[in-house]
């Protein structure tokens, strides 16, 4: 038996504000001072108006089921095979997209479309964003 693969972001400046934001119940997304666009995946500039000031804020937390796939290998943290890994387009802006575990619902019960919200799940010094349904 193999033991199973699990792997934890790695922290650094640019990404701090998303892995640590669910201590305080926030999916936090990096944003431009300037123009307001929403950043993520995190990157040091702006990729509308090229601005260099850029804060994390927190955003609603909910979403809509973009995509997603569903995994029977114990790849991530805190999800038993057969498990649902979604692409969660959120509402903020046309284009904003987190992958992150579904949870609370079957696999064979998950649609494109779905109305989710986000969840926590701490190990060490990261918080894990899942999604759940929204109406669950
Ligand atoms: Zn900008």
């Amino acid at each position: 038996m193999s033991q199973p693969f699990r792997v934890l972001p790695r922290l650094d400046d640019s990404n701090r504000h998303y892995w640590t934001g669910g201590e305080h119940g926030e999916l936090r997304i990096l944003r431009c001072d300037a123009c307001r666009t929403w950043i993520h995946p995190p990157a040091p500039i702006c990729p509308s108006c090229r601005g260099r000031a850029l804060t994390p804020e927190p955003t609603s937390g909910l979403g809509e089921l973009h995509t997603f796939t569903v995994n029977h290998q114990p790849w991530y943290p805190g999800l038993e095979p057969p498990y649902t890994i979604g692409v969660v387009a959120l509402p903020e802006q046309e284009g904003l997209r987190i992958t992150a575990g579904i949870i609370g619902i079957e696999p064979g019960d998950v649609r494109i479309g779905l109305a989710v919200r986000v969840v926590f799940e701490q190990y060490d010094d990261v918080w894990l964003p899942f999604f759940e349904p929204a109406d669950g």
